[in-house]
């Protein structure tokens, strides 16, 4: 399926958002080549009838000249609906010159799931504040083809955010999505401690993750769907988890956690 490249012009750069730990978001691409079948972003489609998540991409060509003269002040998070360094990001550079021409005051949050990222170290250490996180789960083999199938591998992640971290730039980790019997919470604070400043959590959003996502996780893990699904069970598992996290002396920014109830936890 050939890839549906939409270009479209903005109107401005930075929008409030809701999304923790930010106050604007700023996203030159709306829609994913990596195509999660979990994201949930999904629900762009709604508006870009362009045909199935993963299959298309608008592309915000005029944002590198916007951010010449739009400031925000707050966290400005890059990316919340697509991916800032997913693959048509070697072609276009959108993301590079949006980096170069903007304000380096800016308060600048990136959560990607590419090693595309290494490419724009030198651009991130003129910026007075930034984070880069790159997202780390245990999908890998035949779950990571059915579910992340276009994205780079979790070591690849991992390698990436080592990079970072020996370049001199502050990085997170971001676990997610935490799925029962999927996600080895434990193992990836190990796999990663020595080279993250600190960690986001984030327990999956079934709801969010659409129907599609729900129907695959119910027929080829109904043990994962049915403890997540059930509120105790799911209240039960969420406890042991944070447990798990609150004794890994590791610095926390938040655990979000969808259901049974919306909590985001702060800082430990
Ligand atoms: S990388 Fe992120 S934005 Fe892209 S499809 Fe996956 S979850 Fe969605």
């Amino acid at each position: 399926m050939e890839l549906k490249i939409i270009k479209i012009n903005a109107k401005r750069a930075f929008t409030k958002t809701k999304i923790p730990g930010a106050n604007y978001v700023i996203n030159q691409y709306v829609g994913c080549e990596h195509a999660c079948l979990y994201c949930y972003a999904k629900f762009m489609c709604r508006w870009y009838k362009y045909g199935k998540w993963g299959e298309w991409i608008a592309v915000k060509e005029n944002l590198p000249e916007i951010v010449k003269r739009e400031n925000v002040k707050g966290v400005v998070c890059m990316s919340s609906v697509g991916d800032a360094y997913q693959p048509i990001e070697n072609k276009t550079k959108l993301t590079k010159r949006i980096l170069e021409n903007m304000n380096k005051k800016t308060k600048l949050k990136i959560l990607t799931k590419s090693d595309l990222v290494l490419r724009d170290i030198e651009l991130f250490k003129e910026f007075e504040d930034i984070e880069v996180g790159l997202t780390v789960n245990d999908f890998d083999g035949k779950l990571k083809k059915e579910i992340e199938p276009f994205s780079p591998s979790n070591e690849r992640r991992i390698e990436t955010l080592k990079i970072l971290n020996e370049s001199g730039i502050k990085t997170y980790a971001f676990i997610s999505p935490i799925i029962p019997k999927l996600v080895d919470v434990e193992n990836l604070i190990n796999e990663t401690r020595d080279f993250v400043d600190f960690y986001w959590f984030e327990f999956l959003n079934l709801k969010a993750s659409g129907k599609e996502f729900r129907d695959w996780l119910k027929q080829n893990y109904p043990e994962s769907y049915n403890l997540i699904s059930d509120k105790d069970r799911a209240e039960k598992y969420i406890k042991e988890v944070v447990e798990i996290i609150k004794n890994s002396n590791i610095s926390v920014k938040g655990i979000c956690v969808h259901y049974p109830k919306r909590v985001i936890c702060k800082s430990y």
